[in-house]
């Protein structure tokens, strides 16, 4: 655990992955890499655990799934110390990440039988004689593959929403994480020793594209648009379904009755905060006229206060430095202006917050993830033209408005599967709202009733209880009843409205 060694890439020797800490090349800690074989065995341990854990029901899961939220909470300090070790997070910043697991933990778990449980429907006058059942059963394994940005959050929401519907879950960690995800699934089996119910397999890539073809029966992926369309290849293989969580482009509106110091303060946390290393950060702000000049001061003297090494960590994954860098430069060269940072920003294994003014909408910083600490920010006439600028974009992840009179309108107009009006990222830390995107940012969701729904597969009976006054479906039918059917159609449907 005390091995220095040169930041950058996460090391395999004999099989075994090393992962380092970006800034200070301190060892993290070692797990062993997964082939197809281990990874099969894995499945296939996962699919009895999984007849054993929806053996238990929804109270049986709740008590262990709580069991194991109380755990989280009461050891999250050493969560966020491990998380800082292996990524460079502030301890504040993992902390924070870490309550949002604990409450979409909580939530999946109190809430599963309430959304996924038996249940009779109304009846159907045409078919009064049956009655209606519904209820959401397991998918049996699911395999959840993880990015290293959040490695808590991130993973623990389809993780929640999976094993609370009754799946048995093998979760493939990114390689820049593998002892958070490894310390996941530890502490789980701390509170669920009988089974191996949650599992992880660790490596590079291919680890996560062998888990796609391992017999799983649902994949939950979070991770870059690129990896998305490899990971549904795998699963098209085998007809296996997925949920997808992308990247993202987020943008932030701010209207002429915003209040300008919060607006700022939200934009600069939102788009700086993990370094900007966050899929729904804020990358883009439109501010209109009135308030442009205002705004743009109060984001440069919130965001000059900031340090790299303790409020900005280190970004990660060394590669994403030159695409920072790519970004930055394209944006100068194409007449944008530095207001704060720049073109010397990029420092490995640090960038310092930079904002951008006047951008063209061609380049890179306005169309591509960036996944740094910087943010544009482009005057607009009015909101309408803020709303069709933010709404240009392949990807459509969250966003946030600042406003008063007009702000919900706003918000609902902007193409993303979520909204926080004056805040950001909000809605991720409330686990009864679900998550998702639409485009490049991927489809399905994660938390709330929508994500435990992701997780199961509905179950539709119906239920004989008597004779049938319309009978339709058989060959014993007489001229008659067809003609009383006929009757019964034109009675209910056929008179307008
Ligand atoms: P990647 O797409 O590079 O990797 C995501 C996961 O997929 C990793 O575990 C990776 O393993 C694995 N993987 C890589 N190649 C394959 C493959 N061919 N088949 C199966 N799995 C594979 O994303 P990052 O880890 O770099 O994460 C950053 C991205 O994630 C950003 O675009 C960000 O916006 C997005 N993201 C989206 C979120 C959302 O909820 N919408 C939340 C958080 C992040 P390995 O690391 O070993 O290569």
């Amino acid at each position: 655990m005390t091995a220095i060694r040169v930041p950058g890439a996460p090391e395999i020797e004999d099989g075994v992955l090393i992962s380092t800490n970006p800034a200070s090349g301190a060892e993290a800690g070692r797990v062993a890499v997964a082939d197809a074989a281990s990874i099969g065995t894995t499945v296939q341990r996962a699919r009895e655990a999984a007849l054993w854990w929806q053996a238990l029901g929804y109270d049986g899961r709740k008590v262990r799934l709580l069991r194991w939220r109380t755990l989280l909470a009461q050891r999250l300090e050493e969560l966020a110390r491990l998380t800082n070790l292996e990524t460079g997070k502030p301890e504040a910043d993992a902390i924070v990440e870490a309550t949002g697991a604990v409450e979409h933990l909580d939530w999946a778990a109190r809430n599963a039988k309430r959304v996924l449980g038996p249940r009779r429907t109304r009846t159907r006058l045409l078919v009064a004689e049956h009655v209606g059942h519904l209820e959401y059963q397991p998918y049996g394994v699911v395999g959840v593959i993880g990015p290293w940005n959040y490695p808590i959050l991130t993973p623990i929401g389809p993780i929640s929403g999976a094993l609370a519907a009754g799946n048995a879950v093998v979760f493939k960690p990114s390689e820049y994480t593998p002892m958070v995800g490894q310390w996941l699934v530890d502490t789980f089996a701390e509170v669920v020793p009988e089974q191996p119910v949650l599992q992880a397999v660790h490596g590079l890539g291919e680890v996560g594209a062998a888990l796609c073809r391992a017999g799983v029966n649902k994949v939950s992926f979070t991770g870059s648009t690129a990896t998305a369309k490899k990971v549904m290849g795998a699963c098209a293989e085998n007809l296996v379904p997925v949920v997808i969580e992308a990247g993202g482009k987020d943008a932030l509106i701010v209207d002429e009755d915003a209040d300008i110091a919060a607006a700022a303060e939200a934009a600069v946390w939102g788009a700086m905060t993990n370094a900007g290393q966050t899929c729904i950060g804020i990358e883009r702000a439109y501010a209109v006229a009135p308030v442009y000049d205002a705004f743009v001061a109060a984001v440069v003297e919130k965001a000059g206060k900031l340090r790299t090494g303790s409020e900005i960590g280190p970004i990660t994954m060394p590669r994403q430095l030159d695409i920072i860098r790519d970004h930055i430069q394209d944006a100068l060269a194409k007449g944008g202006r530095a207001v704060l940072g720049g073109a010397d920003a990029v420092q490995a294994p640090y960038v310092s917050p930079t904002v951008l003014v006047d951008v063209p909408d061609d380049s890179l910083e306005i169309r591509e993830e960036t996944f740094g600490p910087t943010l544009t920010i482009t005057k607009v006439a009015d909101a309408d033209e803020a709303v069709r600028r933010a709404n240009d974009s392949a990807y459509g992840l969250g966003g946030a408005v600042f406003g008063k009179k007009n702000a919900i309108r706003i918000a609902r107009r902007l193409r993303s599967g979520m909204v926080a009006v004056n805040s950001t990222l909000t809605f991720v830390g409330m686990g009864n709202l679900p998550f998702g995107g639409t485009g490049d940012s991927g489809f399905g969701r994660i938390h709330g009733d929508d994500g435990l729904r992701e997780f199961a597969r509905s179950k539709a009976m119906t239920v004989r209880r008597g004779p049938s006054m319309l009978p339709a479906t058989t060959f014993e039918r007489t001229p008659a009843q067809v003609a009383r059917i006929v009757k019964a159609v034109q009675l209910l449907y056929g008179r307008g409205r």
